[in-house]
């Protein structure tokens, strides 16, 4: 029998409850065997991330360390060059041999996989899970998601999760202006972002 593995795709800048909320229901729900974080490295499609990698590398690996189904892999961070979703998974085959992958992000990336290097072939490696916040309409995502099928094949299912709610731009936002952030994202994360200076009051780069 073919191993299950979910792969998180994101910037998690910083990773919060949300991520980690979405990771332990995909993995109840569709009996996954692990799942790894995998952090991106130089995103192909956007500039700017607000923490260095080697920062968002440890912020995952310090908030999975409790649970042993979780793991993280730098194979995005250590990648010289773009890191493309099509050569992660195709990495990650050579080394899961038997395994059938389950890709894990957000819906607004989701739902943007036309522009994405080789769609079709990165539909082909693996099944997409499509995790939604509160507020976001199903339906609208649901007829632009069919759409990508249609056009593409492969196969991709919404999750909605209401710890969503949380995302990484009001936690930078909170640390910016000096709001807690305090159980909306792990306490050794908390304590990283503070120890190390991150998102800090007065940067204007947000
Ligand atoms: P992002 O900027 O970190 O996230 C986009 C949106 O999805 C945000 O709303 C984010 O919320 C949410 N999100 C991110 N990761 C999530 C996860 N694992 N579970 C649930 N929600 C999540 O991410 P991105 O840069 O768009 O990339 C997402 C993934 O798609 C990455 O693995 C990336 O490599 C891949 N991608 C590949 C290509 C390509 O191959 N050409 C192009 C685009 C994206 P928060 O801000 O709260 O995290």
């Amino acid at each position: 029998m073919k191993r299950k593995v979910g792969i998180m795709g994101g910037s998690f800048d910083p990773i919060h409850i949300g991520h980690l909320a979405v990771a332990n229901e995909v993995l109840n729900i569709y009996e996954l065997d692990e799942i790894i974080f995998v952090p991106t490295g130089d995103p192909p499609h956007k500039e700017g991330l607000r923490a260095d990698a080697c920062h968002r590398l440890m912020m995952v690996t310090m908030a999975v360390l409790s649970n042993d189904r979780f793991s993280v892999s730098d194979i995005e961070i250590k990648s010289s060059g773009k890191s493309y979703t099509l050569n992660t998974l195709t990495e990650l085959h050579k080394i899961y041999k038997n395994t059938e992958f389950y890709f894990i992000t957000g819906t607004d990336a989701v739902i943007d996989l036309p522009n994405w290097h080789e769609p079709g072939e990165v539909l082909k490696l693996c099944r997409f899970i499509a995790a939604t916040r509160p507020g976001i309409s199903l339906e609208e995502v649901g007829i632009k998601i069919k759409g990508i099928m249609e056009a593409y094949g492969g196969n991709i299912e919404i999750l909605k999760v209401p710890m969503l709610q949380i995302s990484s731009t009001d936690i930078r936002e909170r640390f910016r202006t000096g709001v807690s952030a305090k159980y909306l994202i792990p306490e050794c994360v908390e304590q990283y972002i503070i120890k190390n200076g991150l998102y800090r009051y007065g940067d204007t780069r947000l």
